[in-house]
């Protein structure tokens, strides 16, 4: 299948999986650029269609294109206009025959043996009271390798910097102590590694080449979650590279306490060193970050937009991208600079839906989720395994749906509303300390997300 025909048959799916409208705004003008050793790079043509598939279509597009090319195990997203001069620049410096670059592109923008994007650096880092911590202990972890914080360990959830700021250290290293060794890495990525070496049976050489860094990245370690011989042979290599000095740092989406099926003494590994989190950013960090974004964009901003998307656009740095991106966009094209009313209504079509789902469907969520028949839920039962469910899906319908409490007494099998309350406070109050339920909140919520929005 060449590339052409692979999109084409991978779009006929999503077409299916998405709304029209959707369908038409996002993947109008994409395409494959590349293919190669499992991952396909998409060719989109904007930064916030790049946001959008990234952020909200991924899991569709892995699908879509896994169901037809199994091996396919990594998806990037790269924005047309970015690539051309890319391309040409290329070119023009290394004669490269256009049916080459297209395999070639990638290692432009990211280091092949350190898996580095040069665009990730301190400078381009914008520290705010939200990610002081984090920031300040990445700083210092990269002046001062195994000697600061170790292992370092960032946490926080998307769109919020871990990335950047963790591919700052790696930059900032090779340029200050071009002799060291670094990998940056995703636990996604180690697996995926190990398991080739295994299947080789070669695990000797994977523990060589990872023991013998003195900096080692490895972002999203969540994902190692239940991976019981990746556990293992982190363990040895962190081991290893920790008694000889050697940096480590981690990133993930929640706390080390809060990662399922996680070894406990990677866990205490994990938090031996700095635990530090980013979190939300608040009102003036955002307008500060669009204000180091919109360099060179000047022409097409001015700050009233600036302070209007800054105040409106609240969810994660990602987005916040994506809003000033969109605007400058729209605002090339008109010629001018937009007023608020227009900006506004490019935010209002950009920004995540809020949360629309029905009683049913939260119902069948946690139903599924717990995997029981979802007519246990309304009978007087009170087995353990039906009564956590069932407190659950209260609170979510209260949460989610707004649902009042004599409503939601009565759609559980005509519940008492006094029954609702304490389910809803129960639950509430469980999720101030039970990392475990927070986890497992989550997960319903995403879903149902998944099962309906976007249907
Ligand atoms: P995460 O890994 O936490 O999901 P990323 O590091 O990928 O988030 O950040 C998402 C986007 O936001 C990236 O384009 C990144 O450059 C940008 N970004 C995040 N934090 C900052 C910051 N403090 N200053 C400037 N840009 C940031
Ligand atoms: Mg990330």
């Amino acid at each position: 299948m060449t590339n052409e025909e692979l999109w084409q048959a991978a779009l006929n799916e999503l077409e299916l999986a998405v709304s029209k409208a959707n369908f038409i705004t996002w993947f109008q003008n994409t395409s494959i650029a590349a293919h190669q050793d499992g991952v396909v790079v998409l060719n989109v043509p904007n930064a916030f269609a790049k946001e959008w598939l990234e952020y909200k279509y991924h899991k569709f597009i892995v699908k879509a294109l896994r169901g037809l090319s199994p091996e396919i195990r990594n998806i990037e997203y790269v924005i047309s206009s970015e690539l051309a001069p890319l391309l040409q620049k290329r070119r023009r410096e290394k004669g490269i025959a256009p049916q080459e670059e297209q395999l070639e592109f990638k290692e432009l923008m990211v280091d092949r043996e350190t898996n580095l994007n040069p665009r990730y650096t301190f400078d381009s880092f914008v520290v705010g009271p939200f990610n002081e911590l984090a920031h300040a202990a990445a700083a210092a972890v990269s002046k001062n390798l195994g000697r600061a914080y170790n292992p370092l360990f960032v946490y926080g959830g998307v769109g919020l910097g871990k990335t950047h700021l963790l591919q700052a250290v790696g930059n900032a290293v090779k340029k200050n102590s071009p002799r060291l060794k670094l990998i940056y890495t995703t636990s996604e990525r180690f697996t995926t590694e190990l398991v080739n070496f295994i299947q080789n049976n070669e695990t000797h050489i994977f523990k060589d080449k990872y023991r013998s860094y003195d900096l080692l990245i490895i972002d999203d370690i969540q994902f190692i979650s239940g991976k019981v011989k990746t556990q293992e042979e982190l363990f040895h290599i962190f081991n290893l590279l920790y008694e000889t000095g050697k940096q480590i740092i981690f990133s993930s989406d929640k706390p080390p306490h809060a990662i399922h099926d996680l070894e406990e003494r990677l866990k205490s590994r994990f938090e031996g060193g700095m635990v530090a989190d980013i979190g939300q950013p608040e009102y003036e960090s955002r307008l500060a970050i669009l204000k180091s974004k919109s360099f060179g964009k000047e022409n097409y901003l001015n700050p009233e937009v600036l302070g209007f998307i800054a105040a409106n656009v609240q969810k994660n740095i990602r987005e916040l991208e994506g809003a000033l991106n969109s605007v400058v966009a729209k605002s090339k094209l008109s010629g001018r600079i937009l007023n608020i009313p227009e900006v506004k209504e490019i935010i209002d079509k950009n920004t995540q839906p809020k949360r629309i789902v029905t009683a049913n469907q939260i119902i069948k969520c946690v139903a599924e989720f717990y995997d029981i028949n979802e007519k246990i839920l309304f009978e007087k039962t009170r087995k353990k395994e039906v009564v956590k469910p069932r407190q659950i899906a209260m609170y979510l319908l209260r949460e989610d749906f707004s649902g009042s409490y004599p409503f939601i007494g009565q759609r559980f099998g005509g519940r008492d509303h006094t029954t609702a309350i304490h389910s809803y406070e129960k639950i509430f109050n469980e999720l101030k300390k039970n990392a475990q339920l927070i986890e497992e909140v989550k997960r319903i919520r995403e879903l149902y997300d998944y099962n309906y929005l976007n249907k």
